[in-house]
């Protein structure tokens, strides 16, 4: 289907980038009409995913003509990221949210809020029900925690817990007990991977009002998760965390997944989504290497350095009386070193901005005294 683009000509130098693109790609283009504001572009053929996202986000594109695009509610969401009971999300951010990756016991949840609490840390993670390879593995506890996993919560000043939801009644289960109990928490319900494309969950969930943490689909293209999340932007919620936790691969030995974080700025620069990392589901160990430092914390550093906006992490106090998971859980004081090390990183990303946004001015500069 063909299709017609209005630009504001002031971005004319990234709409002929885009032109240039568009050629690469065996389709065709016109130059609909040019006037001193605006410029229009006529593509005769349809384009591919990426390089519609790359047309529609030239920064002053007005608008298409028709719409073909795969991803409509994901296209029309606010770079800017959401606030979310009192916590903001989006690039001018870091957030992180960690936690129990599930709950074995009322206590050790008390021990994490208390701790994440003396960090100053207000997101938690907390699993209430677990998807699990083998069916005799621990499930989770279930609903009959809900209540006192809230009260915990205020009780510390958590703001928000990200609980995983297998199925359209856990989505229930975990809004009655949030609403009727009257807390001042809120919930985050994540799809977990193995839910990626369960698209009548994404449909549920796109009907609610609460933020949604989306874990990209182990097996399946990063486009395809991107259609996934359109699901819950099409249903309505536009709080959206796109989190990235690894590709299931033989090639991933010796870690768990294959780490995909590189793949961080392509997702920001198509979608307008709050991005997460969980480098915990990606590496799956604890192991350390010759400068005694994790390759979860490696991993977690590449993230932060390209500028993830939140971070998902397991931690326990004993890790190995994890029911779940035990083997890539940290304990507290890895998790504070940890919290040391993102710091560093984050402010190294926030001088690469900063070097490369020189850069651009220096570069306009130059172009400006050439011609
Ligand atoms: C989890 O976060 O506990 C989880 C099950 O993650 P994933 O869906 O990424 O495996
Ligand atoms: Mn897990």
């Amino acid at each position: 289907m063909a299709n017609i683009y209005f630009f504001s000509k002031q971005n004319a130098q990234q709409v002929y980038d885009c032109c240039e693109a568009i050629l690469k790609s065996n389709s065709f283009y016109n130059i609909a009409t040019e006037k001193e504001e605006s410029i229009a572009i006529y593509v005769s053929e349809e384009i591919s995913l990426e390089l519609e996202c790359k047309l529609t986000n030239v920064d002053g594109f007005i608008r298409k003509l028709s719409t073909n695009s795969k991803m409509p509610a994901l296209s029309e969401m606010s770079p800017n990221g959401f606030t979310y009971n009192g916590i903001k999300f989006g690039d001018e951010e870091l957030n992180i949210i960690a936690g129990l990756n599930a709950i074995d016991n009322i206590k050790n949840v008390e021990s994490v809020f208390r701790f994440l609490n003396s960090l100053g840390l207000s997101s938690a993670r907390a699993g209430v029900y677990k998807p699990r390879t083998n069916p005799y593995s621990f499930q989770g506890l279930g609903a009959s925690i809900l209540n006192d996993l809230f009260f915990l919560a205020d009780k510390y000043n958590i703001k928000a817990i990200a609980i995983e939801v297998l199925n359209e009644s856990h989505v229930d289960e975990v809004c009655s007990a949030l609403e009727q109990g009257n807390y001042k928490v809120g919930v985050i319900l994540q799809i977990g991977t193995r839910n990626a494309q369960n698209f009548e969950l994404l449909k549920c969930v796109g009907k609610t009002r609460y933020p949604i943490l989306y874990k990209r689909g182990f097996g399946i293209s990063l486009l395809e998760s991107m259609q996934a999340c359109e699901y819950i932007a099409k249903n309505g919620n536009n709080k959206i965390i796109f989190c990235l936790r690894g590709l299931k691969s033989i090639h991933a030995s010796p870690h768990r997944n294959i780490c995909d974080f590189s793949q961080l700025p392509a997702l920001k620069r198509m979608i307008n989504v709050v991005t997460c990392s969980d480098p915990s589901h990606s590496v799956g160990n604890r192991e350390y290497d010759h400068n005694q430092i994790m390759d979860i914390a490696h991993v977690t550093a590449q993230a932060v350095i390209s500028g993830t906006n939140s971070l998902l992490i397991d931690i326990h106090p004993n890790p190995k009386e994890s029911p779940v998971d035990s083997n890539q859980i940290l304990n507290f004081q890895q998790f504070s070193s940890l919290l040391d090390d993102i710091n560093i990183c984050r402010m190294a990303f926030i001088n690469r901005k900063k070097l490369y946004s020189n850069e651009l001015i220096k570069k306009q500069e130059l172009d400006h005294f050439v011609s």
